[in-house]
């Protein structure tokens, strides 16, 4: 933490009119809490559940183990939420089974791997209702692709719920469900989406590759990975118009949220929450504190009407040296 950041710590993430937004962390170990006090996060906004089954092996990570974590981390971030993102397989992230895709990041990954695979899910599921009783917890539904699926993972939730019920098991029965919007298809239809999920959580890592047809871990396309390109604000604008139109929350969480070059853009887009790694958080709170909310409006509305990613980048640049 720098010296000048130290101050910022215990202060509201809010503009100079008292526009208020909402700083959350991206963690993946539980031997990373320590860090929400230090960096002032308000809780897990992105709680990547795939070291935890990396660890043992995805197949031996039992509800009962899964429900002591999940538990120990909710018992430490409440009164705020922690966001669980159901394991997130496929793509550059590991696999249950070996075998071998030409375009792993096409083929199955997500929420795609859940449903095909119940012996992963439902114990997910069974242990993250369970936790529930303990302290408030969102789940979240890794790259949704297409609403019939998400549909199927609904019923599923449903299911285990009765089950619980069934067995008398306590839960928080208003448990929020929101899903990752990280595939084009998903931003596009966000209206629909947005009628049956609780909060968005926008993914602009995967959204970015998706929307410009660059793959986010080959350095031959690294200069062409621009999350900044006006392609993925539009996406972005758009699912939060959705999401806010039908009254949910919305979130972004891939690591543009830690960027403060990106930080004026999306909080004059309407973003809610930011959720990035700890120690980015201190720095995005400065900017937003050193802004009109009506002045970010205003250059959102300019960069989306950029025509390439740097023009946003030089107009941003010259916007933080005025209002830095
Ligand atoms: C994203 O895609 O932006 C995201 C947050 O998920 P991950 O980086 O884990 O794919
Ligand atoms: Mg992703």
């Amino acid at each position: 933490l720098l010296q000048d950041q130290q101050h910022l710590i215990p202060l509201p993430a809010e503009t100079l009119d008292g526009h208020r937004f909402i700083l959350r962390a991206n963690l993946e170990l539980i031997e990373e809490l320590d860090l929400l006090k230090k960096f002032g996060a308000e809780g897990i906004g992105l709680f990547r559940t795939e070291v935890l089954f990396l660890m043992r092996g995805p197949l031996n990570v039992s509800e009962d183990y899964q429900l002591h974590v999940y538990r120990q981390i909710i018992e430490r971030v409440k009164p705020e939420p922690t966001t669980f993102r159901l394991l997130d397989l496929g793509g550059d992230k590991m696999l249950p089974i070996a075998h071998r895709e030409h375009n792993p990041f096409l083929g199955w990954r997500g929420l795609r791997v859940l449903l095909d695979r119940p012996e992963l899910l439902l114990p997910q599921l069974r242990a993250l209702l369970r936790a529930s009783a303990h302290g408030p917890v969102r789940i979240l539904v890794p790259m949704v692709t297409a609403l019939d699926e998400y549909h199927r993972f609904l019923e599923i939730l449903e299911k285990v719920k009765s089950e619980l019920r069934a067995r008398g098991e306590p839960f928080d029965e208003t448990v929020p469900v929101g899903i990752m919007v990280e595939v084009p298809s998903v931003a596009l239809m966000a209206d629909l989406f947005a009628e049956e999920a609780d909060f968005f959580s926008i993914g602009t890592n995967d959204l970015t590759q998706y929307t410009l047809a660059v793959d986010r871990g080959n350095d031959l396309v690294s200069q062409r990975y621009e999350a900044l390109h006006p392609a993925v604000l539009r996406l972005v604008k758009h699912t939060i118009e959705a999401g806010h139109r039908h009254g949910i929350p919305v979130s972004l969480c891939g690591e543009l949220a830690g960027d403060p070059q990106a930080t004026p853009i999306l909080a004059g887009m309407g973003l809610d929450e930011f959720s990035a790694a700890p120690p980015y958080l201190p720095e995005v709170k400065r900017v937003i504190r050193a802004m009109q909310f009506q002045e970010a409006q205003a250059l959102a509305a300019q960069a989306l009407q950029c025509r390439t990613a740097s023009e946003v980048s030089a107009l941003v640049n010259e916007w933080l040296q005025e209002h830095g």
